[in-house]
């Protein structure tokens, strides 16, 4: 066994794990009865733990935020060192870790105040945890219509009976009214709730009331809060990071300032699809609300790490100087032309085998469910995927009508050589 684990080192792979592939394949050569495979078995079972660790990939599916390859993709480059995470500087004295990239994200926003928690999940959870009993009960009132699943499992129901709020379903799947949700109101409601429906559309008799409405139910009572989960995390529909303004497959997205403009108290989103950031999540709005929710045990409990909290300062940052377009991949990425696109597929393609081709992108994650934005890239006949996925760096291509697509505007620039290189080795194939 020692031996056999021995002469897979050159994989690189650590001593115990390798010890852990030669005893499986041992096993598997005994079972077969068949002792000449084991060396073979040994070295396929070590490439394929080698191929299971996290690891750069090319995205050329031309899907913006690829839920299974990380959704927004981000630099962080740092050396090892210590920051002030809560230590405040001035003082000497215990500070509050979010003080630095949440309350950036709150001006970003325009609200009061932020909190960062570990993903839009728990932003919703937390929130709905801490203001449940801001009256005397703990309704929280939904339409039927936004009693969505997320993905990944994440079903509002669920988080509602999780969180201790109680569920109000009000209105029909397709059309809900200000009246339904009138008629629901009483002196145990602590929430009125809208879901944005990210990942799906609903067209022709529908209905929904609009969060000013909402806003203007609630009025001036302090015992209901009006909640937005607006899931996307688009921090300003005007785009001012943007130097040609939103772009038109941008329309119908609803944003982090414009909902607190309309009269949320609190509005939750993920840091990690439109905003560009890393995985995290955030409620943002009335100050007193924010403290709540950062004043609750759960608080403690999703609350985001060091580095995560660094890499989001720097996102704030960039969009406090509206350089957000140029600094964060994603708005690069999603706003590069289709000209730029083609020309670097031209560059790209290996020969006559990969043709250049018109494509769609989408933003994904769950974001933007019926858009496309027109793209450039390499198109060849067959199923290549496969073969994309096994090269040095892995291709993550996509299947359209029988031909292996990839997607120029997911690539990004300084991976083209390597991509140039993928599709030359399969070229043969
Ligand atoms: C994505 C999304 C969530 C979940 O956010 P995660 O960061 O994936 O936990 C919740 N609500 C809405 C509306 C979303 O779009």
């Amino acid at each position: 066994m020692e031996t056999l684990a021995q002469q897979l080192t050159p994989t690189g792979l650590p001593h115990p794990l390798l010890v852990q592939v030669a005893r499986r394949a041992v096993a598997e050569g005994a079972a077969a009865g068949d002792p000449g495979s084991i060396p073979g078995r040994a070295g396929e079972l070590a490439e394929r733990e080698q191929r299971r660790l996290l690891q750069p990939v090319v995205n050329a599916t031309g899907v913006l935020l690829h839920t299974n390859l990380g959704r927004a993709p981000l630099a962080v480059a740092r050396p090892a060192g210590y920051t002030n995470l809560e230590l405040d500087l001035s003082t000497g004295r215990r500070g509050d870790r979010s003080s630095h990239s949440a309350a950036l994200l709150a001006l970003a926003c325009g609200a009061e105040a932020a909190l960062v928690v570990n993903n839009g999940a728990s932003a919703l959870y937390l929130a709905l945890s801490a203001l449940s009993a801001l009256s005397a009960g703990s309704e929280a009132i939904v339409s039927r219509g936004e009693l969505v699943e997320i993905g990944g499992g994440f079903r509002i129901p669920d988080v509602m009976a999780a969180s201790g709020a109680r569920l109000v379903e009000v209105g029909t799947t397709n059309r809900t009214r200000r009246g339904d949700y009138e008629s629901a109101i009483g002196p145990e409601t602590s929430i009125l709730l809208k879901v944005h429906t990210s990942n799906y559309r609903m067209t022709g008799f529908v209905a929904d009331v609009a969060v000013r409405d909402l806003a203007a139910m609630v009025g001036a009572r302090d015992d209901i809060a009006v909640v937005v989960d607006i899931g996307s995390g688009l921090v300003d529909s005007e785009c001012p990071w943007l130097a040609g303004g939103p772009p038109r497959w941008l329309r119908s997205e609803p944003a982090v300032r414009q909902t607190i403009a309309a009269g949320a108290d609190l509005v939750t989103f993920s840091t990690d699809k439109l905003l560009g950031g890393p995985q995290g999540g955030v409620i943002a709005g009335r100050t007193d609300l924010v403290e709540r929710c950062a004043r609750h045990a759960l608080a403690r409990v999703v609350r985001a790490g060091g580095l995560v909290l660094e890499a989001l300062q720097d996102v704030a940052l960039s969009y406090l100087r509206r350089d957000a377009g140029r600094v964060l991949p994603l708005w690069r990425m999603a706003t590069a032309s289709v000209d730029e696109l083609a020309h670097r597929a031209e560059a790209v393609s290996p020969g006559p085998r990969w043709a250049i081709t018109e494509c769609e992108s989408v933003m994904g994650g769950g974001t933007l469910p019926d858009v496309t934005i027109p793209s450039a890239g390499l198109a060849a006949i067959g199923d290549v995927t496969g073969a994309l996925r096994s090269c040095a760096t892995p291709v993550v291509a996509h299947l359209v009508d029988g031909s292996t697509v990839c997607d120029m505007r997911t690539v990004f620039p300084e991976q083209d050589e390597q991509l140039a290189r993928a599709l030359k080795g399969v070229s043969g194939s």
